[in-house]
């Protein structure tokens, strides 16, 4: 006897390694004013490998199909939300996730003052702390590609 398929949803932070796609952080300090001359190919090899490590995920899970996965994307990770749909796709034909919405949340810049210690919005990498006006900084939020939840039936 085959019993319905239960809902499951697996929230997990495992980031995209940088190799899987590749170009990503070479691309990133583009932004959005840049997003226009990207590839469409690197949109392409992302939801590929958002794909490949859904359904790695799903078959941990012993799940049959994937229904919905969830990302984060920075606003500064050098990637087009409309672009990474549309190949979305195209790319979960004949996959697990055939039948997948894409969720994507976007993540907006953040950057820590190594000066003064404060926390300030980033729109892009180049920056200057608005409470001090120091350039020693870290970017802390934006840069990021991760999947945050998976749903499988
Ligand atoms: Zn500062």
């Amino acid at each position: 006897m085959w019993n319905l398929p239960e809902i499951k949803t697996i929230e997990w932070n495992r980031r995209l390694s940088p190799l899987k796609y590749g170009g990503l952080y070479k691309y990133g300090y583009l932004g959005r004013q840049g997003s226009n001359i990207l590839s469409p190919m690197h949109e392409l090899s992302i939801a590929l490998s958002i794909v490949e490590l859904a359904e790695e995920e799903a078959r941990k899970a012993e799940a049959i199909s994937i229904s919905k996965v969830e990302v984060e994307v920075g606003t500064m990770a050098g990637i087009d939300p409309d672009a990474l749909l549309f190949a979305w796709d195209s790319v979960i034909q004949g996959t697990m996730a055939q039948q997948a919405s894409l969720l994507i949340h976007s993540i907006e810049g953040e950057a820590h003052c190594l000066e003064c210690g404060k926390d300030f919005p980033a729109e892009h990498f180049f920056v200057q702390c608005p409470h001090c006006n120091s350039f020693r900084y870290q970017i802390t939020k934006g840069k990021e590609l991760r999947i945050k939840s998976l749903m499988v039936d």
